[in-house]
């Protein structure tokens, strides 16, 4: 049997036996601690429920029998004693607010499903939408389809005081490229690096088969530089 708690309204699913005693008994609820008095017989006027009730007047079970015998762990016999809702049952219905903090979790993990893909899957989101590969290096995250197809040939040459490093960059791709601007770093014969500039290429996009040239000075270097190392920087 469902009880509903008059002051809180919170649902809960009752043996029916607990409270079948045609005087009815105290209630206590579990949500709110509103006590009030149930009565089976006075509730349910509704015509579909005449077997409790003519049972009851007939004498075939006892309502004080039933009682002691079904609803053992409400452990009094007394048809007015106390039945307290939070141990005799659980609530039937989860409350709306928690059904309702379901829904948001679950939405925010579907929204959070979807970025873990369009991150993880990103060079092959560039390769089908090249133009997303704006959004991704805005958000700092290097994406190889972004410069696929795109060759460095890095000519270090020494000129007097200056290390200079000519590089030029061809889209070998079928497909027109946006240069991202470059990391030169003077290195000594370790590998250590010495000195590090960005340069932003004087182009945005590269037509495919298209070359453009970067020069890099590195002034009065250490006497240690002998190489260099040219890279794509994420913005
Ligand atoms: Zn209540």
């Amino acid at each position: 049997m469902i009880l509903t708690c008059p002051a809180c309204e919170t649902r809960y699913n009752v043996a029916d036996e607990a409270v079948s005693s045609a005087a009815g008994r105290q209630v206590r609820c579990a949500n709110c601690g509103h006590v009030w008095h149930f009565a089976a017989a006075l509730q349910e006027t509704l015509p579909l429920e005449p077997r409790r009730v003519a049972g009851a007047t007939a004498g075939i079970a006892p309502p004080l029998a039933v009682m002691g015998a079904a609803a053992g762990s409400a452990e009094a016999d007394d048809a007015d004693s106390l039945l307290d809702l939070g141990t005799a049952s659980t609530p039937a219905v989860a409350p709306q607010h928690v059904r309702r903090s379901l829904v948001r979790l679950i939405s925010l993990l579907l929204v959070f499903a979807v970025l873990l893909v369009l991150i993880l899957a990103r060079n092959a989101v560039v390769r089908v939408w090249p133009e997303t590969a704006v959004v991704y290096s805005a958000l700092g995250l290097a994406t190889e389809g972004a410069t696929a197809g795109l060759n460095l040939k890095v000519t270090p040459t020494r000129t007097g005081a200056d290390f200079v490093v000519a590089t030029e960059i061809t889209n070998t791709a079928d497909a027109a490229r946006a240069v991202p601007r470059l990391r030169v770093a003077l290195l000594d014969g370790s590998r250590n690096e010495l000195d590090v500039k960005f340069v932003e290429p004087n182009v945005n996009q590269l037509a495919p088969g298209a070359v453009v040239r970067v020069r890099t000075v590195f002034v009065h270097p250490s006497i240690t530089a002998s190489e260099v190392e040219v890279t794509f920087a994420p913005e």
